[in-house]
């Protein structure tokens, strides 16, 4: 029994010291701790003190294929996308669909919106819930809404630590999760879910990942919050997509049907 990728983990790319390590000791990390598959997830593009640089991402893919040169192990781009206005926007355009292999997508402070009253409303007005502990009920329901959108909208493969920072009513996130093969993470670092709300999924038929949410090559693999949930609440290996196992993202089935 074990996990074999992790799907979200930090690199240098993820700017200002925030991501700590190089592609290739992420992907060497993954490998010595016996993954068959690592994603490397940078910040999204509208996160301007952390985010990856759209125009990195060229150079990112040469650092990619490099190591995995070095190492036989299997590694995906991608990008950990926020989600940035009340509507369901995230920071994502069509063209950047050709670059990546997998797309995460979660709510994250600092972040450019698309108006300045978005800005307010959605992206400042969730840092202050955050921090008085208190969200209300009119702006739970406009972030579940924006969670639904962007499922709706995007080709979003995982949604990273769900009611992490950005509450939302867990149950109607869960149903567009279902409905869009949407796979709903359980983080290795902070579970914004209680273990009712990790329920409510598992019995309305999602399907989990764990993932690191590593931001050092040495904490690429530790998935441990995650593996306890699932250990706790007895959730079925088959539910947990990297768990014994190996998923195909959104991207790659689309490839198989065009070329079926
Ligand atoms: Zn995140
Ligand atoms: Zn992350």
């Amino acid at each position: 029994m074990a996990l074999l990728a992790d799907y979200h983990t930090h690199t240098k790319y993820s700017r200002n010291h925030h991501g700590k390590g190089t592609i290739d000791e992420n992907v060497r990390s993954a490998y010595e701790k016996g993954l068959r598959q690592i994603a490397i997830t940078d910040h999204g593009f509208n996160q301007k003190m952390y985010g990856v640089r759209r125009k990195d991402i060229p150079q990112v893919k040469k650092d990619i294929e490099e190591a995995k040169e070095h190492y036989p192990i299997d590694v995906l781009l991608g990008v950990e996308a926020n989600l940035i206005s009340s509507k369901g926007d995230i920071d994502i355009i069509d063209s950047d669909y050709d670059d990546l292999d997998i797309l995460l997508c979660g709510f994250h402070r600092l972040v450019k919106s698309t108006s300045a009253r978005e800005q307010f409303g959605f992206v400042l007005k969730n840092i202050f819930c955050e921090l008085f502990h208190h969200t209300s009920k009119k702006q739970r329901e406009k972030n579940t809404n924006a969670y639904i959108n962007a499922m709706r909208k995007y080709r979003i493969d995982i949604i990273t630590h769900l009611n992490h920072a950005c509450k939302v009513d867990v149950e109607k996130v869960a149903r567009v999760a279902k409905e869009t093969n949407t796979l709903i993470e359980l983080n290795g670092k902070r579970l914004g879910m209680s273990d009712e709300e990790i329920m409510t999924c598992y019995k309305l038929g999602c399907k989990f990942v764990i993932n690191s949410d590593a931001h050092s090559p040495n904490r690429v693999g530790d998935c441990h919050l995650g593996l306890q949930a699932a250990l706790r609440l007895r959730l079925p290996d088959n539910v947990i997509v990297n768990y014994n196992d190996l998923p195909t993202f959104k991207k790659q089935k689309e490839q198989k049907k065009r070329s079926s």
